[in-house]
């Protein structure tokens, strides 16, 4: 224990530590509080460190100088001050990578987030007569045409829309679903779990694989308020399957007179088909195939910021909004500027395609990411020259819950460091300047082509050479 004591006792204090460089450097730019904090937390993971030694030996490597000491208080301030919301590059190759933000705005809607931001709007004012108007005017038109729906509403999320619709049409009654659909989507939505908050009883009905008409027929009672579909986002189930399809649920509500509402999770306004990606329902045919209400996202394949979208009958819609809790889900100003600036976008599909940043990687020609790769590639192994660079084909996912089993081809560059381990670059990458989130396979590093956005290729370029020629 002794041996402990004589390195206990020879513990800087705060303010000798407050005095060495590596603290007095960045002391302009970070609050006092925060330095005396973090000084005061570094000699704490020292003594830690102290305490928790089982020898001399083990302490004699320890270094108890003041400079050192401060160093690690520095590195404690700076990461917690300088640790907010920041832009980092994705090279995962997953499209709608929720952790990264999912959708990146485009340029008219980022605009748009400025002008709005910067100074007084029209918000709730109606130009033409100088009366109070809704806020939402400005884009249910626009929703309206695209997708043809009758009226429409938007929230803050889709989670929001799917509670907003069931509280409102399905408060103290039940709400039949397939035991197929029920979905949990990443960061806590569960449909039995929004379907308990919202006050409507969940009745399943069928088996994981198979459902039938009559499963739905005989759960029907007079406790009965909907009958709900909800996309599979993440999630496939094959082999031996069976699912009532939309317009056999749709005739089925229609002979009880019950209404069915779907949530379609991420909600697509065109087909992509003709670009290799699968099939989906768009919202228009689900609307054209005689769904009540349709609740979608905004920023999962729409490419537009985080918003819950309803659109559906007239009547409906208008209880949604009656709803109390519509004015505590409702969406902000800058939300409302970015999906308005989308949408308008989406008027015109072939500029939609390459104006809208997750359409334009989505349907990427494989011939300009292979060139894109190249470039990138050559750079790199230009400017570092330890490790071993290569260039291979693979996959991009598309991600956010949407489109499980599509494989976009796509152009990687691997890289195989040299001096450090794997796990060492991909920490120094996530400290980058700005950070670099990568890929790991096979013991090398790949950086994915299709999610690295036009204009980012020198920022890749310097964030890798820092990494791999930083001594540590
Ligand atoms: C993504 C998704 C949700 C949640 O949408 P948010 O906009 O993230 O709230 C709900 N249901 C389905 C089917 C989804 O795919």
């Amino acid at each position: 224990m002794d041996f402990k004591n004589s390195f206990l006792r020879a513990l800087p204090a705060v303010d000798r530590i407050l005095q060495e460089e590596p603290l007095k450097k960045i002391a302009e730019r970070i609050p006092y509080k925060l330095l005396l904090e973090a000084s005061q937390e570094s000699i704490d993971f020292f003594r830690e460190k102290i305490i928790a030694s089982s020898s001399r030996e083990e302490l004699s490597n320890l270094s108890m100088d003041p400079g050192v000491i401060a160093a690690e208080a520095a590195e404690r301030a700076k990461s917690r001050f300088f640790s907010g919301l920041r832009p980092v590059i994705n090279a995962t190759g997953t499209i709608l990578h929720t952790n990264l933000g999912r959708a990146p705005l485009a340029d008219q809607a980022v605009r748009a987030v400025t002008s709005t931001a910067e100074c007084y709007s029209n918000l709730e004012l109606s130009l033409e007569n100088g009366r109070r108007d809704s806020r939402l005017a400005h884009v249910e038109g626009l929703i309206c045409t695209l997708t043809g729906a009758e009226a429409s509403l938007v929230v803050n999320n889709n989670a929001a829309a799917v509670f907003l619709v069931l509280n409102t049409l399905a408060e103290g009654r039940e709400v039949i679903v397939s035991r197929g659909q029920l979905v949990e989507i990443g960061g806590g939505f569960r449909v039995p779990d929004v379907m308990k908050a919202s006050g409507a009883t969940l009745v399943e009905v069928g088996t994981t694989n198979k459902c039938y008409r009559h499963d739905y027929e005989r759960a029907i009672s007079d406790r009965t308020a909907l009958l709900m579909k909800v996309h599979t986002s993440n999630y496939r189930i094959v082999g031996f399957t069976e699912e009532v399809s939309r317009q056999e649920l749709v005739s089925l509500g229609r002979q009880v007179g019950l209404p069915v509402i779907e949530d379609l999770g991420s909600g697509a306004f065109y087909d992509l088909t003709a670009y290799g990606l699968p099939s989906e329902p768009t919202v228009q045919e689900c609307l054209a195939e005689g769904i009540a209400a349709v609740t979608f996202s905004g920023d999962k394949i729409l490419g537009g910021p985080q918003a819950g979208i309803i659109v559906g009958e007239k009547d409906l819609i208008r209880r949604f909004r009656d709803n109390q809790l519509s004015r505590a889900l409702r969406v902000d100003k800058l939300t409302l500027a970015a999906l308005e600036a989308t949408l308008r976008l989406y008027h015109d599909p072939e500029k939609a395609r390459y104006e809208i940043p997750v359409l334009r990687m989505l349907t990427a020609d494989t011939r300009d990411l292979k060139a894109r790769a190249r470039r990138l590639w050559r750079h790199l192994k230009n400017r570092i020259e330890t490790g071993d660079w290569e260039i291979k084909e693979g996959v991009s996912y598309v991600g956010g819950g949407a489109m499980p089993l599509a494989e976009l081809p796509t152009y990687l560059i691997s890289y195989r460091p040299e001096d450090i381990s794997l796990e060492e670059l991909m920490r120094r990458l996530r400290r980058g300047n700005p950070p670099l989130i990568a890929r790991v396979q096979q013991e090398r590093l790949f950086l994915d082509i299709r999610t690295i956005l036009p204009g980012q290729e020198k920022e890749v370029v310097t964030t890798m050479m820092n990494a791999i020629n930083t001594e540590e």
